[in-house]
């Protein structure tokens, strides 16, 4: 069957108008051995003799060199795709998350070859959109034990290995007039149950800490809490398995898995910036795509059912507190509020969403988070909102009722072998979990990478810092601050909001090798201050084209795109101050630059 269709496939083939590599491509990803060599010498026969002499060549060529198995692509529809690159790894990571980031770190630093698949930017997944939190393990220790068990150790992992990416603000959890007072007792006890670290200390203590805080409060609890940048995270993972010898690929989608036999081969991935198409040929898959498990092992013929649990968060343009402030309570909408950099997230809420693509906040959802702010801080709605965004869990449950709500998902990792769940080897999927324990789910995948492989090697990620994290000093506010005072008048601002200096923009755009402003703003947090942008965007924008990096119609899209892009989050928010600010930053850039009529 193959044979034939091969040989249909190819006489069809207009010759001339196609590339010879098309043909040859053909002939790898449908024909056999022998159909190779008959074709070709059937080919000879029909071309003038210089031609035929190279088709023979290159057929021997291919023949002779090639290293995976000729049926590959046989049980894929991408089969007869133009795939002109071709990478060989032991491991293939898709997803660029904390999670797959986390596994291609450990595979790479076990001495395993590891590629990893991103198709956006790392970190633009749920990770790059969450809420800032390294828990303790408090908020699980009622309802979901097995999730505060996992957390303890990690979060004092976390501390330690990627120290430079945490900020050590300490967390508490308090009772509100709103809140069941019996669960403090409860919480108490589920604390010491699971393990996680906790001290009553006295409401006048909370108070001095905080306050901001509802003085109204009756208990007060002290947990190792802390905030912890995942875009730094993510990266410095990424680094690590980099110089560890993994090859990490950004904006690279897959499109299909590679099957053969019944087993999970490879992908068939597209570079989203080039368009180029590239097959990977692994030993081992491994899905680490979040929200997007369910549609990564479809592929492969299995059925995982993610259940998408949409959350909105609001940055608020400052530090309404230093601590992570939790409510006492069951996990409910609302109830955290966490300082982070130079702003403090209220979150979250929980709700089953169909596609993690379509994740937005509702209006009803906005006002809900509003009101629980103010129970925690008085004056909350009053406060300077900035920005408000939505992630997708990424909630799994083998077996479960049919109307689980997904606040009774457990927030414990699963990792699924598809060769024993469902018989197709070669492909791992491993997802529900959280950013605090992406360190740990990477181990056990890797563990599982292992036993694949049929070899032993142990884990070293507890141990071994990421990359600026060596000296295992944590995060603090002043830091950019810090930095710069001993020069204050040297070197040129680009966005005052987070002190970032012409220099390390430049800095970031050179290592990143980057020139969009998205990627830009995660790596440096430019444009995420109070002026959302409003000053610092175009300066940014014209360092790009200054440095040739984008041509002037690219840069005045790239500028239009961040505009409406950043809108998306301002608009369902404007009140007060920040009304003024869109306002404002209106005005720069309609009325002064005229930025949608822009010279061509
Ligand atoms: C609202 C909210 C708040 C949260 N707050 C916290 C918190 O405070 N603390 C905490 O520890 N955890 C928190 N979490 C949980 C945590 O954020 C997630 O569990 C974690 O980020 C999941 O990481 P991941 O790498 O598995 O998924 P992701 O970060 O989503 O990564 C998966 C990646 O796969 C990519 N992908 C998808 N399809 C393809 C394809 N075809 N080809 C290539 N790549 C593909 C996606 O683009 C994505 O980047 C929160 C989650 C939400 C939703």
């Amino acid at each position: 069957m193959g044979t034939a269709l091969g040989v249909v496939l190819f006489f069809l083939l207009p010759l001339g108008e196609r590339p010879l590599v098309d043909v040859l491509a053909v002939l790898l990803t449908l024909g056999e051995l022998a159909v190779r060599i008959r074709l070709g010498m059937m080919l000879s026969l029909l071309l003038p003799c210089g031609e035929a002499a190279l088709v023979l060549l290159v057929v021997f060529v291919l023949v002779v060199c090639h290293r995976c198995p000729p049926s590959f692509v046989d049980e894929s529809t991408h089969a007869i795709l133009r795939y002109v690159g071709r990478m060989d790894t032991e491991v293939l990571v898709i997803g660029g998350g904390s999670t797959g980031t986390g596994v291609a770190r450990d595979a790479a630093m076990r001495g395993f070859e590891a590629v990893l698949v991103e198709r956006r930017d790392l970190a633009d997944g749920t990770t790059g959109r969450f809420h800032g939190l390294l828990h303790s393990g408090g908020r699980y220790v009622v309802k979901d034990p097995p999730a505060a068990r996992e957390c303890v150790p990690e979060n004092a992992i976390l501390r330690r290995i990627a120290a430079d990416s945490i900020e050590d603000t300490g967390g508490l959890f308090v009772t509100t007039p709103y809140d069941d007072p019996d669960y403090a007792d409860l919480f108490v006890a589920g604390c010491l149950d699971t393990g996680v670290p906790v001290q009553e200390i006295a409401v006048s203590e909370a108070l001095r800490r905080e306050p901001r805080l509802n003085p109204r409060i009756s208990r007060a609890f002290a947990v190792p809490d802390a905030s912890i940048d995942a875009w730094k995270t993510v990266w410095s993972c990424a680094r690590s398995a980099e110089e560890h010898g993994a090859r990490v690929l950004a904006y690279h989608r897959v499109l299909d898995l590679a099957r053969s036999d019944g087993r999970v081969v490879g992908a068939f991935v597209r570079n989203e910036q080039t368009g180029e198409e590239l097959q990977i040929h692994a030993d081992v898959v491994v899905n680490a795509s979040g929200a997007w498990a369910g549609q990564i092992a479809a592929m492969a013929g299995c059925k995982v059912e993610i259940l998408p649990g949409k959350g909105i968060m609001i940055a608020m343009n400052h530090r309404l507190v230093n601590t992570v402030i939790n409510r006492c309570k069951l996990p409910a909408d609302g109830d955290i509020l966490v300082p982070i950099r130079t702003v403090s997230v209220i979150g979250t809420t929980d709700v089953r969403i169909g596609d993690p693509d379509a994740a937005e906040a509702t209006q009803e959802e906005i006002d809900q988070m509003l009101e629980e702010g103010e129970k925690l801080v008085p004056g909350f709605r009053e406060a300077r909102a900035l920005r408000v965004w939505a992630g997708v869990r990424p909630l799994f449950q083998e077996t479960r009722a049919e109307d689980l709500d997904t606040r009774d998902v457990t927030r414990s990792h699963t990792l699924l072998d598809h060769e024993r769940r469902d018989g197709v080897a070669g492909l791992l999927t491993i997802t529900g979990g959280k950013t605090t324990t992406f360190r740990l789910m990477a181990e056990v995948t890797v563990d599982a990478v292992c036993d694949h492989l049929g070899t032993k090697r142990p884990c070293r990620t507890a141990d071994e810092p990421l990359p600026d994290s060596e000296d295992g000093g944590h995060y603090w506010l002043g830091a950019r601050l810090a930095a710069r005072e001993p020069v204050p008048e040297s070197e040129e601002i680009v966005c005052e909001c987070e002190l970032i200096t012409r220099t390390r923009l430049e800095e970031a755009i050179a290592r990143r090798g980057t020139s969009s402003l998205d990627d830009l703003r995660r790596t440096l947090r430019l444009g995420m201050g109070p002026c959302q942008g409003g000053f610092c965007i175009y300066r940014a924008t014209g360092i790009l084209h200054a440095q040739r990096r984008l041509d002037h119609a690219t840069a005045n899209a790239a500028l239009l795109d961040f505009l409406q892009e950043r809108w998306k989050g301002v608009h369902p928010i404007l009140y007060g101050d920040q009304l003024r600010q869109a306002r404002l930053d209106d005005w720069i850039f309609q009325g002064i630059l005229d930025v949608a009529h822009l010279p061509e």
